[in-house]
């Protein structure tokens, strides 16, 4: 038998998800979403909610609280693997919805699902791990403990680069911690955030539990401002995380605030440039270079920068821009119409500065919105392309003086995502790691990627607050008690 949650009529997606049912925003205004591929391709009209569908989203998460917190976490743990088995029988349906929603390759479609099902198996099995300790008293006959609670109502603010994933490490460590949640998606992939939440209504979750409510910033700062959210996590862009961050301080506001990037990937002059080549295409024009760790500048040494270059433009200009779904695509659609201009613009502002174009550097004519993968050269370290998230196919590339220069020039930005060096130098390996102004860091392999099991952290402007995956997400959705008893 099909399971309901692609039985579904797409109908019910349209809408927001409050206290169990699919219900129609307060609002009334809808907005079209379309498949980046092909813009005739409609694929629904989904809600433009506003601040009364997060009153009563909100005022949903707020009654089911006390019950799902009693509830502890082992029982919550099953209400997980049973969102685990349905996403494992549907990861091929999951996978074609990102993609003609968001626009990815079909493979890169498939490793964000299995990206999701790890951090739901991850999540699931820290139920029996969210520990405190004991500790000696002061006095006798007194017991001292810590142990964790959950804060409360959570607002989850996700963005559209990875439309499953990214709610998916937001809203499985929430309700295992005993959080009750309103998520709140990218108004561009509300299709895939729809489909996740029917997920977990299949797998038996109490109604009220998580609720969605579907728009854009109006619907954002609604859930930002409510007095009874007990904290917000967000992903995305870092003025938007600023702007959650000060309306959310006269309250005190417990925020995750996971921001831009500008990653740049070293390669000394020793490296293996053919693996550093493979790397750095995959790392900056995977999923069209919309990625927080995407690989945006590379730092190479002048010994080398020749060689590399002509390894990169090579393959580079190789690569087949076409639809996600297409089994020949190299380079998929970036998300939108205002994505591509801003890609666009960025790489005639960078010549402007005087980069020289090295390969690509315009839009494709299509049904949809395709980039050329574009390599700059003699890309200045202070130039607004060195310097300026680009979120797009575009890679800048920078030469240095050695390592400490390569340093120096990697670590020259605001934002701290990931770092990547290529060198086959043990001790320079080793003084990277300490010297990254970074929180994510490969060496000799691609600058993306992570496990479920690992934070995902960054540094400066790229994060703020509690890291995201791995136990130390813990420490956004629970606070910590202190107990001391004398019997
Ligand atoms: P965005 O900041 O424009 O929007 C993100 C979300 O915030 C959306 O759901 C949007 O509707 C909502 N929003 C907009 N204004 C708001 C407001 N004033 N108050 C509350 N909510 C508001 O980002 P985007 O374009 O969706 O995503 C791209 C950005 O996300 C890039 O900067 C990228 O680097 C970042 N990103 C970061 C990570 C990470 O883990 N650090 C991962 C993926 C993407």
């Amino acid at each position: 038998m099909a399971n309901p949650t692609f039985a579904l009529v797409s109908a019910h997606h349209l809408r927001n998800h409050v206290d169990g049912r699919w219900v129609v925003p307060e609002t009334g205004r809808r907005r079209r979403n379309v498949n980046p591929a092909d813009t005739a391709d409609v694929i629904g009209e989904f809600a433009e909610s506003g601040g009364v569908d997060i009153d009563s989203a909100v005022a949903a998460a707020h009654r089911a609280g006390p019950a799902w917190r009693d509830l502890g976490p082992i029982a919550r743990a099953a209400y997980l693997r049973r969102a685990w088995q349905l996403l494992t029988e549907h990861r091929e349906d999951f996978a074609a919805a990102i993609t003609r929603e968001q626009g990815k390759r079909t493979s890169e479609a498939r490793g964000e699902v299995e990206r999701a099902l790890a951090v739901l198996d991850f999540t699931a099995g820290e139920a029996r791990r969210l520990n405190g300790v004991t500790t000696p008293a002061e006095e006798p006959r007194t017991f001292a403990c810590t142990f964790r609670v959950p804060i409360g109502v959570v607002g989850l603010i996700t963005p559209w680069n990875f439309p499953l994933a990214i709610p998916m490490w937001k809203v499985a460590p929430a309700l295992l911690s005993g959080c009750t949640a309103v998520l709140k998606p990218s108004p561009l992939t509300p299709h895939t955030a729809a489909l996740l939440v029917q997920l977990f209504q299949d797998a038996g979750l109490p109604s009220g539990v998580l609720n969605l409510v579907q728009g854009d910033q109006p619907a954002g700062e609604a859930l930002v401002a409510h007095p009874d959210v007990a904290g917000v996590s967000f992903t995305g862009s870092l003025p938007v995380g600023v702007a959650i961050q000060e309306a959310g301080a006269h309250r005190l506001l417990r925020t995750q605030l996971e921001l831009g990037g500008k990653n740049a990937v070293i390669v000394l002059a020793d490296a293996d440039l053919d693996r550093a080549t493979d790397a750095i295409v995959h790392g900056a024009f995977g999923q069209a270079g919309q990625r927080c760790s995407a690989t945006s500048r590379v730092v190479v040494d002048r010994e080398v920068e020749q060689p590399l270059l002509e390894r990169l433009v090579k393959r580079v200009s190789a690569m087949r821009v076409g639809p996600g779904a297409a089994p020949d695509t190299d380079v998929c659609p970036v998300v939108d119409a205002a994505r591509l201009a801003a890609c666009v613009a960025a790489v005639e502002g960078a010549q402007a500065q005087g980069a020289k174009l090295a390969c690509g550097g315009r839009a494709v004519p299509g049904p949809g919105y395709f980039m050329e993968p574009t390599i700059l050269r003699d890309v200045a370290p202070n130039a607004t392309i060195a310097q300026e998230e680009v979120f797009g196919p575009v890679l800048s590339v920078i030469p240095c003086d050695g390592f400490d220069d390569g340093m120096r020039i990697s670590n020259s930005v605001r934002y701290g995502m990931s770092g990547t060096l290529f060198t086959q130098d043990p001790a320079r390996i080793f003084e990277a790691l300490g010297r990254f102004e970074a929180g994510m860091l490969h060496v000799n392999r691609p600058g993306v990627g992570a496990y479920a099991h690992l934070p995902h952290s960054g540094s400066k402007a790229s994060q703020f607050g509690p890291p995201e995956c791995s136990p130390q997400v813990w420490d956004f959705y629970t606070e910590w008690r202190s107990a001391c008893i004398t019997y």
